[in-house]
């Protein structure tokens, strides 16, 4: 199987200011990070090209949180991917938790502004996982399967998207997935995309996602199908850049 690039993710939500996010990307640049890492943030919409643009480091690239799916036209308030590749942001995060809940986005709907941003040239970090009541009932693959089907649907080159399991009990509670645990749900995840995709499922990144810290990262150094993070809260502290070194 080939070998798959340890990737880091930040997702700085609807927070920071001018002074804040320069203040982490230059946190940032300074540190000397692992080359073979690849490390993506997203801050919000309006400070994108802000934080690209303060940006040094040639590992860090910057992803939006969200985008819709349709290039242009009478959508107030939506982002177009056509607008992020032209502003050179190469990444977005799609599915998050958050949008599934809050904003009521659908499976299909994600499903769709993803195959829209692949088909714009940027790549996604496609995010899934199951609440806790799903879990409760046995229902986390079941719930992951569903959500990644619908982008398997329409979607069949998997080369530029990145899954981010990230249980919605473990989002910003502290209460991060054991490293067995998610082991164990990215193994199935991965033996599911086998199923519909094949062999490409090898190389396609599965990060975890949820209560990543600075401590426990190193717990899931030895993970075999956990290719890297998507770290909320951490993402904005100092404590990111060992996120970001936690392999070496
Ligand atoms: C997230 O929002 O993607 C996330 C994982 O948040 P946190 O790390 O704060 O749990």
């Amino acid at each position: 199987p080939q070998a798959r690039q340890f990737f880091v993710g930040g997702n700085f939500k609807m927070n920071g200011s001018k002074e804040s996010i320069q203040t982490i990307v230059k946190n940032l640049n300074s540190a000397s990070l692992p080359s073979n890492v690849e490390v993506v943030i997203a801050p919000p919409a309006p400070y994108l090209f802000w934080a690209s643009e303060h940006n040094k480091q040639s590992t860090v690239e910057i992803s939006a949180q969200n985008c819709f799916d349709k290039a242009s036209g009478a959508y107030t308030g939506e982002i177009s991917a056509v607008s992020l590749k032209d502003l050179g942001i190469p990444w977005v995060i799609l599915g998050h938790s958050e949008r599934r809940t809050i904003f009521k986005e659908t499976d299909e709907l994600i499903a769709s502004k993803t195959k829209f941003a692949l088909d714009s040239g940027l790549k996604v970090i496609l995010c899934i996982g199951e609440t806790l009541e799903e879990k409760k009932a046995g229902k986390t693959l079941e719930v992951c399967k569903r959500q990644l089907k619908a982008v398997t649907d329409v979607v069949s080159d998997w080369t530029n998207i990145v899954i981010a399991y990230e249980p919605v009990w473990a989002i910003g509670t502290g209460l991060a997935a054991t490293a067995e645990d998610a082991q164990e749900i990215h193994k199935d995840i991965r033996e599911y995309l086998s199923t519909v995709i094949g062999s490409q499922s090898e190389s396609v990144r599965i990060l975890y996602g949820g209560s990543v810290s600075g401590k426990n990262a190193k717990d899931f150094k030895d993970k075999t199908d956990v290719d890297g993070f998507l770290v909320g809260g951490a993402s904005l502290k100092p404590e990111f850049v060992d996120i970001i070194k936690s392999r070496e």
